[in-house]
C-alpha cells in the first residue's frame, strides 16, 4: 500500500489485496439471466432523456433531476456494491472482452498475445480443476512458515515472503520516482500490514466500527481453519493478529495526512534505516527484491517502520507466524478454490461493501486477465473499439482544454504573475495519453502454461515484481501507463506530470462520436479537465514542471489557494454522505476542486470551440442545458449504505450526488442555463471558485 502521488477519476474499489486486480464491476443481466459474451460493444447516447426525473425542480436537486430515471431503471445488481454510468461500461467493456477471450482461446494459428490471454482465461473459468486443488497450491509456502524455528529466522524470512507473493506482511518495497527528481527511480519502503482497509477501523470505538472488528477476527479464524487449523487454536490466532494490526494502525498515517507528499518523504541511506529499523538485514532484505547494493530509499512513514521493529521483537513467536500465515491464505483466496474465494468475498466485498453475491466466474476471470495482462488484453481491446478518428477527436478535446486552462490561470486575479509564470511553464510541460500507451509492454518472457491457473498467476506477479525492480538505477520511462486500455477510468501522475485517458472511459455513453458537442464536452470535456487541474490542486501544486516536489508558490499566493480550498470544505463538508455521516472534506476537497474547476474549463471551452455554430434546443433544452445535462448523467449511480460507509473513511472522491450538485451550485452559468432563483438549493449565496 505504497503511495504513489496519481489522482484517479473515479474510486477502485478497495479490495483487501486482490490477486484479481482492481475493482471493477458486473453484471448487466440483472435478473439472474446468463450474460453472454459480446461481440459489439452496445450503445447507449451520451445525453439520454430517459435517465432524467422530470418531476424534479433541475434548480433544486440537479442530480436528481439528470439521473432519477437511471436511478430507477439500474437497480444495483447482486454482485456489485454500487452501480453506476462508470462501473456499468466497465461492465460492457469485460463482456466484450470476454468475447474477445472466447475466441483467443479456441482459435488455431493464434499470435503469442493471443495465446497468453487466451489460455490464461480458459484456466481461470475451469473452476472444476481449481476447487480438486484446495489448499494445495499454497502447501509448501505453508509448511515453510509453520518450520520457522526462530524470532531470527522469520524475520529473515520476510524478505522471500515479499518477493515471492502479493500479500500484506509488515511492509512493502517499491521502485518509484524520487520525488526529488523524477527523471530518477527511488526505491519506496512503506506501510503494507493491515487486513482491513484503513487504520480507522481498528481505531475508532463506534458501535458498528466494533461490530466491523468482530467480523474481521471471524474472517482470520475462519481463514485459518481453512487452512488447516483447529478451530480453537484459530480462534486464538485471529485475536492475535488483531492485536498485531492494531498497533500497526495506531502508528499509521491517515488518509489525509498521507495526501501531503512532505509527510510520505524521508530519503535516507540504508545505513541511516539501520537505525530507524534495526532488527531486518537491510542490504539482504534489498538483495533478495532484486536491488543487490542500493544505497538510498525514501522510508514513507518512519513511526510505523519503528512499530514493525518493535513487533517482530516482542509479539510471540507463534502470534507472529499466525499474521503471516493469514495473510498469506487470504491474499490467495481468490485465486485458490471456492471454499476460500467465497470466504474472502463475503468478508471484503459481501460484508464491508454490502455486495450480495459474488460476480459470475466469467467476469472475475476477465478481471484476472486484465489485472495481470492488462497490456496484452488491451492490444485486443483498442484494435476493435478506438479507432484513429476517435483518438485524433479526443485529442483535440484535450488541447482545447489545455488551453483553456491557460487562459484562466492567466486571467486569476488572486495569483502573482510569478506563480502564473511557474504553473503556465507546468501546464505547458504537462503530458496527454490518451487511449494506449505508444509502445506496448513485452511479454515474451512470461509463459503461460495451460490448465494452470495458480501456477500461472503467480508468475506473473513474479514477471510484474522482476519489471518493476529491473527499473532501479535507469531512467524513467515515461511512456508507462497505470491503467489498462480497457479501464473505465482516468488518473493525473503528478511526478510524471501527465494526464491519462485510457479507450475504456472514452467510450459512448462517456465520450460518444455519434452526439454533438454540447454532452461531450459535458461530460469526456469535464473529466479531461478535472485531471488537468488535479496538476495544480492541494496535493498536484506540490509538483513542479518536472514532477519533483518543490514549493513554487509564494506565500501570499498558497494562502490564498487555501482560502479558496477553505471555502470548497465548507461548502462539502454540509453535505451528508450515509446516515450520519458527513463528507470528510478535508480527505475530498482536491477532487471536489478538480470537479468544479474541470467543469467550468469544459464548459469555456465548448463555448469557444462552438462559437462560430449556431446550435439548436433539443429535446426541449438549450444547448447550455444539454452541456450541464450531458455533464451531471456521467454520474448517475446508485450505491449501498455499505460501500458508502466504507467510502468515508478511505475514498478522496464525494458521493455521486455531491460531485453533481455541489459543481453546479457553484456555477452562476448553470443557474443563468436553467433560469433558477436565489435562494434554491442549486443557487449558493456565495460561489466558491479556485480556478
Ligand atoms: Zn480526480
Amino acid at each position: 500500500m505504497i503511495l504513489r502521488f496519481q489522482s484517479i477519476c473515479v474510486p477502485a474499489a478497495v479490495l483487501s489485496l486482490a490477486f484479481l486486480g482492481s475493482s471493477a464491476p458486473t453484471l448487466i443481466a440483472q435478473t439472474g439471466t446468463a450474460a453472454k459474451p459480446l461481440t459489439a460493444m452496445p450503445y447507449s447516447p451520451s445525453l439520454d432523456t430517459a435517465n432524467l426525473d422530470r418531476s424534479i425542480d433541475p434548480c433544486v436537486d440537479f442530480y436528481k433531476f439528470s439521473c432519477g430515471g437511471w436511478q430507477k431503471n439500474n437497480p444495483i445488481p447482486p454482485d456489485q456494491s454500487s452501480w453506476d454510468v462508470y462501473s456499468k461500461l466497465a461492465d460492457e467493456n469485460n463482456q466484450f472482452l470476454w468475447g474477445v477471450l472466447k475466441e483467443d482461446g479456441a482459435i488455431k494459428d493464434r499470435t503469442p498475445v493471443q495465446q497468453k490471454v487466451g489460455d490464461y482465461f480458459a484456466a481461470c473459468m475451469d473452476t472444476d480443476a481449481i476447487d480438486r486443488l484446495g489448499a494445495e497450491p499454497i502447501a509448501s509456502a505453508m509448511s515453510r512458515l509453520d518450520a520457522i524455528p526462530s524470532r531470527s529466522s522469520l524475520i529473515t524470512h520476510l524478505a522471500d515472503l515479499q518477493h515471492l507473493s502479493s500479500g500484506s506482511y509488515f511492509f512493502a518495497s517499491l521502485p518509484l520516482q524520487d520525488p526529488d527528481d523524477s527523471n530518477t527511480i527511488l526505491v519506496w519502503l512503506g506501510p503494507n500490514g493491515l487486513g482491513l482497509p484503513d487504520r480507522d477501523y481498528y481505531l475508532k470505538t463506534d458501535a458498528k466500527s466494533v461490530e466491523t472488528r468482530a467480523k474481521y477476527v471471524a474472517y482470520v479464524s475462519q481463514m485459518l481453519v481453512l487452512a488447516g487449523e483447529a478451530p480453537t487454536l484459530a480462534a486464538a490466532h485471529a485475536a492475535d493478529v488483531l492485536k498485531i494490526e492494531t498497533v500497526l494502525a495506531q502508528a499509521s498515517l491517515s488518509q489525509v495526512d498521507r495526501r501531503d507528499p512532505y509527510k510520505t518523504f524521508h530519503k535516507m541511506t540504508v545505513a541511516q534505516l539501520n537505525k530507524v529499523s534495526g532488527v531486518i538485514d537491510w542490504p539482504s532484505y534489498f538483495k533478495t527484491q532484486g536491488a543487490p547494493g542500493l544505497a538510498t530509499l525514501n522510508l514513507a512513514e518512519p513511526e510505523y517502520q519503528k512499530a514493525v521493529d518493535a513487533e517482530l521483537q516482542t509479539e510471540p513467536l507463534d502470534a507472529l507466524k499466525a499474521y503471516l500465515r493469514f495473510h498469506l491464505v487470504t491474499s490467495a483466496a481468490p485465486i485458490l478454490s471456492s471454499a476460500f474465494s467465497t470466504a474472502e468475498f463475503d468478508f471484503y466485498r459481501g460484508y464491508l461493501r454490502g455486495t450480495k453475491e459474488q460476480p459470475p466466474r466469467w467476469k472475475r476471470c476477465v478481471r484476472a486477465v486484465d489485472g495481470q495482462l492488462g497490456e496484452a488484453l488491451g492490444q485486443e481491446f483498442v484494435r476493435r473499439t478506438f479507432s484513429p478518428e476517435m483518438k485524433q477527436k479526443t485529442v483535440l478535446m484535450t488541447a482545447q482544454i489545455e488551453e483553456q486552462m491557460q487562459i484562466e490561470i492567466e486571467q486569476l486575479d488572486w495569483m502573482s504573475d510569478s506563480t502564473k509564470k511557474e504553473a503556465l511553464r507546468k501546464l505547458h510541460a504537462l503530458r496527454n495519453k490518451v487511449g494506449y500507451p505508444d509502445q506496448w509492454r513485452d511479454y515474451s518472457a512470461l509463459a503461460i502454461t495451460p490448465g494452470d491457473y495458480f501456477g500461472d498467476t503467480v508468475k506473473a506477479e513474479r514477471f510484474d515484481r522482476s519489471r518493476e525492480w529491473a527499473k532501479v538505477g535507469k531512467p524513467v520511462n515515461r511512456n508507462e501507463w497505470g491503467m489498462t486500455p480497457p479501464t473505465v477510468n482516468a488518473y493525473y501522475d503528478a511526478q510524471m506530470n501527465d494526464i491519462n485517458f485510457p479507450a475504456g472511459v472514452l467510450q459512448p455513453p462517456l465520450y460518444d462520436s455519434k452526439m454533438d458537442d454540447a454532452p461531450n464536452y459535458g461530460n469526456t470535456g469535464a473529466t479531461i479537465g478535472h485531471e488537468l487541474t488535479h496538476g495544480f490542486d492541494d496535493e498536484g501544486r506540490k509538483f513542479d514542471y518536472q514532477g519533483n516536489l518543490k514549493d513554487w508558490w509564494t506565500p501570499d499566493d498558497a494562502k490564498h489557494f487555501d482560502e479558496r480550498i477553505g471555502c470548497v470544505r465548507d461548502q462539502y463538508a454540509q453535505y451528508i454522505r450515509v446516515d450520519d455521516i458527513h463528507i470528510n472534506s478535508k480527505l475530498t476537497s482536491g477532487e471536489d476542486v478538480a470537479d468544479i474547476g474541470g467543469t467550468l474549463l469544459a464548459y469555456m471551452a465548448w463555448k469557444k470551440a462552438t462559437s462560430s455554430d449556431k446550435l439548436q434546443p433539443a429535446d426541449g433544452f438549450s444547448p447550455d442545458q444539454r452541456f450541464f445535462v450531458g455533464m451531471a448523467q456521467w454520474a448517475c449511480g446508485n450505491t449501498r449504505p455499505e460501500e458508502e460507509r466504507a467510502n468515508a473513511v478511505t475514498d478522496p472522491h464525494s458521493p455521486l450526488f455531491a460531485r453533481i450538485n455541489g459543481v453546479v451550485s457553484d456555477m452562476p452559468e448553470f443557474s443563468k442555463a436553467f433560469s433558477c432563483k436565489a435562494g434554491q438549493p442549486m443557487v449558493r449565496a456565495k460561489v466558491c471558485k479556485v480556478w
